[in-house]
């Protein structure tokens, strides 16, 4: 468990047991419950599904939403702060219905609201909000998503329109009068306090959201025009995603702060100070300021929000807004992870020469020979020019296929050389590594990088992976993990490994038709709507359990994956006109006989089958 870092980056939530399993773990009315992922995967596996599957926990879904809001109130609690806390779930983040009825059902007794940055996500939170939870709409609105959002008002949902350019602004003020409301405004700034990170363009100057200061100011001035500066109640900044280090969120606040403090000062009556999203995962587990970490605890962010709000506002005789977090990531993360298993593993491992070497082979061979026997240090450089010198001689003709082989596995006996002497005597350098990784086995996943993790491919996100069972054992092999479609980008080649950042992952060592299954893990944020049908592998299934309180677990809802047919008909092909080509097509065969009508019935039902079946590999 250590080596793969899950009692750091597991947060509680994932462990091993006794059996080597990999275990989600959740309190108990009676203390802590543990249920092996590798039962859980036997029982979908008993149901009839196939790997890969999508596995939602419920409760640590929920145990997020609590704990998000709970900390947030002891902080005010501590503090004297005299607002209240309302988180609103950022709905882009993770969009699936499951998800949000959840987050709406488990949030519902902290009033955890909805932010909607789109039409279509003003549409599902609109019907999922329950009562009492902000709204918060943000992107560019058209005057339907205008509208929309004025009936939402007219409902009776606290609904907030938060203007990002001046344009809207207009429409916003035309359509509130038509409509006879007096909508709840927040204006979004431009923080310029530049934050580290991986997803931070979203603040700085340059930043393509939120007015700037002359644009809020107009703003104001409009709304004082329009005798609407009453409705200006909300001031929303948003720092970026995954933000590493809390110095920076400090900065972003009192910025903030001092923006609210001025539009207090024009006649704003104000009340909500909306900071955005921002609350990183440590997916690393290392607990620091790099981009796959942060070097807070979620108890130092929301302590270090109210303080600074508190200390900035403070003797200015404006009273202390209540505060709204879009935290998105934070909140999904976790209670989602993909789980696969291995088909198949490529090793780079030279097979054993002959002995003794043939005293009459071409020159280069014997030149290979000789460096890789004599061999004692770790500079193989020489290994490389032989290795380039022996490819050359193959392509211009002068060496065969097996003499080509033999050249290829000199060079990886002399690699894997130099890398056990290194070992040996414990030594390290850059070129040893590269050579380390370049010698790690392949290993073949039953899953699509780009369908199910796309931001390890896209933006070279880190998550954490680690196999489901054998933690008993030691893992004796290094391997990447490649995918199934036929793309050189579709791997996972960056790992947390016992604490440090590796490109190769510790691995048991695993034979074709083994069962070995591996966990993608913390994936819940952003993955499932940015997945996309590349070599047309789409979604997975899809699993949500409960665990209970007897230490099992309920199966409270599934979704079967994309069929071929589906995927078919996202990219405008009609699968009974594809059928109907197919089975008259083998018609023609039966009448020319190159078919006899048995077999003709057996062709449709296998196209008929893959038409209906599952798109990745099934064993
Ligand atoms: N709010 C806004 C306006 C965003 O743009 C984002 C994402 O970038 C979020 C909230 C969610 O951020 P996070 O997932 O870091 O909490």
């Amino acid at each position: 468990a250590q080596l793969y870092g899950i009692p750091d980056w597991g947060r509680g939530f994932f462990g091993v047991n006794s059996a080597g399993e990999m275990t989600v773990e959740i309190d108990g009315t009676k203390g802590p419950v543990q249920v092996s992922l590798m039962e859980i995967v036997a029982g979908l596996e008993q149901r009839g599904y196939d790997m890969p599957i999508v596995l939602r926990i419920e409760n640590l879904l929920q145990s997020r939403i609590v704990y998000l809001n709970e900390t947030f109130r002891g902080a005010i609690a501590a503090a004297g702060y005299q607002g209240r806390y309302r988180g609103v779930f950022p709905v882009k983040v993770n969009q699936q219905c499951q998800i949000i009825e959840e987050i709406c059902r488990f949030g519902a007794p902290y009033q955890h609201g909805l932010e909607a940055g789109s039409k279509a996500e003003l549409v599902l939170a609109l019907a999922n909000l329950t009562p009492g939870g902000l709204l918060v709409l943000n992107g560019y609105k058209d005057r339907e998503f205008i509208d929309l959002g004025l009936w939402a008002h007219k409902l009776g949902h606290p609904c907030f329109f938060v203007i990002e350019s001046p344009a809207e602004l207009e429409l916003l003020i035309e359509r509130s009068h038509q409509l006879n409301v007096r909508p709840h405004i927040g204006a979004r700034i431009k923080i310029s306090t530049q934050v580290s990170g991986m997803w931070t363009e979203t603040s700085g100057d340059r930043s393509s959201f939120g007015l700037s200061s002359t644009q809020l100011l107009a703003m104001v001035e409009t709304l004082q025009a329009a005798e609407m500066i009453d409705c200006l109640e909300m001031l929303h900044c948003h720092l970026g995603s995954q933000i590493p280090c809390l110095e920076d969120i400090g900065r972003g606040v009192e910025e903030a702060c001092r923006y609210y403090i001025n539009l207090c000062r024009e006649g704003a009556p104000m009340g909500y100070l909306d900071l955005g999203g921002g609350l990183a995962v440590d997916y690393s587990g290392r607990c620091s300021g790099d981009g796959h970490s942060r070097n807070y605890s979620l108890e130092d962010y929301c302590q270090a929000i109210v303080t600074t709000i508190a200390a900035t506002l403070d003797n200015t005789g404006i009273a202390h807004p209540h505060i709204v977090t879009e935290s998105g990531r934070a909140t999904v993360a976790y209670s989602s992870m993909l789980l696969f298993n291995i088909l198949d593993v490529m090793h780079f491992e030279a097979d054993p020469l002959p002995q003794p070497f043939p005293a009459n082979e071409a020159e280069i061979l014997q030149e290979q020979h000789r460096f890789f026997t004599t061999l004692n240090g770790h500079d193989y450089h020489q290994a490389v020019i032989l290795r380039d010198r022996m490819r050359q001689q193959f392509r211009d003709g002068q060496l065969s296929l097996r003499q080509r082989t033999l050249g290829e596995n000199l060079f990886l006996a002399t690699a894997q050389k130099v890398v056990a002497t290194a070992r040996q005597s414990g030594l390290s350098s850059p070129q040893i590594s590269e050579l380390q990784d370049a010698l790690a086995d392949i290993y073949y996943g039953n899953f699509s990088v780009f369908q199910s993790l796309p931001d390890t491919w896209a933006i070279d996100q880190l998550l954490p992976v680690a196999p489901l069972h054998r933690h008993d054992q030691r893992p004796t092999r290094e391997a990447i993990l490649s995918d199934l479609t036929c793309d050189c980008d579709g791997k996972l080649d960056q790992f947390i490994v016992g604490g440090e950042l590796r490109k190769t992952l510790p691995l048991h060592a695993f034979s074709p038709g083994e069962n070995y299954y591996v966990g993608a893990f913390l994936m819940g944020a952003y993955q499932e709507t940015l997945g996309d049908l590349h070599n047309l592998f789409g979604d997975t299934h899809v699993a949500s359990v409960r665990i209970n309180e007897e230490g099992g677990y309920d199966l409270i809802e599934e979704i079967s994956g994309d069929t071929i047919g589906e995927i078919l008909s996202y990219v405008e092909y009609s699968p009974s006109v594809l059928f109907d080509r197919m089975r008259k097509e083998a018609e023609q065969a039966v009448r020319e006989q190159r078919l006899t009508v048995t077999e003709r019935q057996q062709f449709l039902t296998l196209f008929g089958d893959n038409l209906s079946g599952y798109p990745y590999y099934r064993g």
